[in-house]
């Protein structure tokens, strides 16, 4: 017994000493993990006090007080941090104060992206977009069924995880994640696209989807400027009615612009 302790204690001294030369060698931090090694768990524990502490800023210096907590990662400093961070702009920035480099703001640079096709993308790993229910998201999702809902509820699904996976997010709660998607993500219920004219509402079926479809309940003609009935017109010319300033708004037109304008947007993007 007392040989086996001491054998596994020169064991470590012998790590140790490993650890210390890797250090010369490398020039960087102040154990013997590299920094993309470390760039895994720094993420995490970023992202997840980001997440769900909600209120006040994660500066450099409080996440090294988080990382404390492992005791792997106790001799890791402020400026190992501002490196290892700063060599992950896809995931994060780092907003310098005028209190100097270590009260530093630490943000994310990337918000979730939202997949508008989910039954065609061909899924993970092809499309790498969340596969859920914007309306869900921000708690106006009329389909009260979360399983019928064709754009998804679930924010751990099976195309979900890998995917919250990647951005070392598949460990927070999904009620969590949800309300700092609410709170923090605007852009997210907005597509870089204009909206597109219903073509069912355009039809004699017309449209049965009424207040939850996606698309405008708007003569097409009248879009077109080429609507000869005006207002004997059996289909709506309204472009600001209630359903369509949301429509419009998701899709991060501004409403107040005057209807003209909005027009040619929509004209634009038709192809
Ligand atoms: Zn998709
Ligand atoms: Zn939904
Ligand atoms: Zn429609
Ligand atoms: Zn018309």
């Amino acid at each position: 017994m007392c040989h086996g302790y001491i054998y596994i204690t020169g064991k470590t001294n012998r790590k140790y000493r490993i650890s210390n030369m890797r250090r010369r060698e490398r020039g960087a931090t102040n154990h013997s993990l590299t920094d993309s090694q470390i760039f895994p768990t720094v993420a995490r524990y970023a992202i997840y006090h980001i997440v769900t502490l909600d209120g006040g800023q994660l500066t450099v210096s409080k996440l090294r007080d988080i990382m404390l907590e492992n005791p792997q990662l106790t001799s890791l400093s402020i400026d190992d941090l501002l490196r290892i961070l700063g060599k992950h702009p896809e995931m994060f920035d780092l907003e310098e104060t005028d209190r100097g480099k270590s009260q530093s703001n630490v943000v994310l640079a990337f918000e979730l992206q939202i997949c508008d096709q989910p039954k065609k993308c061909g899924g993970y790993p092809t499309c790498k977009d969340m596969h859920i229910c914007k309306y869900f998201l921000q708690n106006k999702c009329r389909q009260e069924q979360p399983n019928r809902c064709q754009f998804g509820h679930y924010l751990h699904s099976e195309h979900n995880l890998p995917i919250l996976r990647e951005k070392y997010m598949d460990n927070i709660d999904p009620r969590k994640l949800k309300e700092w998607i609410q709170k923090h993500h605007n852009r997210l219920f907005w597509t870089s696209r204009p909206p597109q004219v219903c073509t069912y509402y355009n039809t004699a079926g017309g449209c049965s989807k009424n207040d939850t479809c996606q698309f405008l309940h708007l003569c097409s003609y009248y879009i077109r400027r080429s609507c000869k009935f005006d207002s004997k017109c059996s289909r709506s010319h309204a472009l600001k009615s209630e359903r369509n300033i949301e429509i419009l708004r998701e899709h991060g037109i501004d409403i107040e612009r005057d209807q003209d304008e909005i027009i040619d947007i929509l004209n634009e993007s038709a192809t």
